[in-house]
């Protein structure tokens, strides 16, 4: 009895056999649109209003199992699937590089499983998701910022017990997280917590803003984006919406400082005020720094490349 739905299943499982080199039509009938149920989309879509109507609150959702195992920024990955849309421009970067294995992968299955395009600047997206960075390019309105994070409990390093910990959030008590804070301040003479350093959100809630490095906090108080905060693992998802507060905790007397090595610059387009990491060669005497951000070093290359040809025509 060969119905019409019948029909088409036969029809998609023989265009699958003669389509299993990855070509577009097989993609395109075999997958949904951005690989998730729309069931689990709307979930997590749920969880994301949640997160944006009370800033800096963790919301638990069921997290998927995906095809990147949870840790490898599978609720990052989630999130993108979930709000992407047919008009959308994606920008995966990993370290803030965008040809990093995890960021190729990733990028490569939002791709594929929506078929929208891709592009390494930040000018071109509306949809960039990241670990560890936030991209040096001014992000806008038309930006949505999704962080993957692995441990999204800023308290887990002053508290283990789970109750304990939601009755601190529920209370707003972070009598211990300052404590720690003077702790690490006394024994080490400056706080030394560089990713992950705790901001209270919209003066409510504490969070993690791990993975990002203390050079990009200034980025989210007062943001003209969205961020969106994703942990697989951990089944997290939290958010900072636009024009909220994101004060680091740090003391009236410590005012609170991003990572800065003087006399430091890139090695590749000579910047002195974009994050920089230090390359270590086995010749301690030949390490290097170089922009974190590998796709604004590059275009500030090209940049400075023309307009020295100029000078020289
Ligand atoms: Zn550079």
């Amino acid at each position: 009895m060969n119905t019409p739905l019948l029909q088409e299943i036969l029809g998609n499982a023989s265009r699958t056999d003669t389509n299993l080199d990855g070509s577009s039509s097989f993609k395109a009938q075999t997958l949904n649109f951005g690989l998730l149920d729309e069931y689990s989309k709307r979930e997590i879509r749920r969880a994301i209003l949640t997160a944006v109507a009370v800033p800096g609150y963790q919301v638990p959702f069921g997290s998927r199992e995906m095809p990147v195992a949870r840790g490898w920024g599978s609720g990052g990955l989630q999130i993108s699937l979930a709000i992407v849309g047919p008009d959308d421009v994606v920008k995966v970067i990993d370290q803030g590089d965008d040809e990093g294995v995890n960021a190729v992968n990733l990028r490569r299955l939002i791709v594929s499983s929506t078929g929208i395009p891709e592009s390494t600047t930040p000018e071109d997206s509306t949809l960039i998701q990241t670990r560890h960075r936030i991209p040096e390019d001014p992000l806008d309105a038309r930006h949505t910022l999704v962080l993957q994070v692995p441990v999204p409990e800023p308290l887990r390093g002053v508290e283990r017990d789970m109750r304990e910990l939601a009755r601190m959030h529920a209370e707003a008590d972070y009598a211990r997280m300052w404590v720690s804070l003077y702790e690490d301040k006394v024994r080490n003479g400056v706080i030394t917590r560089t990713t992950g350093y705790p901001c209270l959100v919209n003066s409510r809630y504490v969070i993690a803003t791990t993975p990002i490095p203390r050079w990009d906090i200034p980025r989210l108080h007062q943001s003209e984006f969205l961020s969106l905060f994703g942990a697989g693992r951990e089944k997290r998802i939290y958010a900072v919406p636009p024009h909220t507060d994101v004060e680091p905790l740090t003391f009236e007397d410590v005012p609170f400082e991003v990572e800065k090595t003087p006399g430091a610059k890139c090695r590749n387009c000579a910047s002195n005020n974009t994050f920089l990491v230090e390359v270590l060669a086995t010749d301690v005497r030949q390490s290097y720094w170089v922009c974190s951000d590998s796709d604004w070093c590059r275009r500030h290359r090209e940049l400075s490349d023309s307009s020295s040809q100029g000078l020289m025509t």
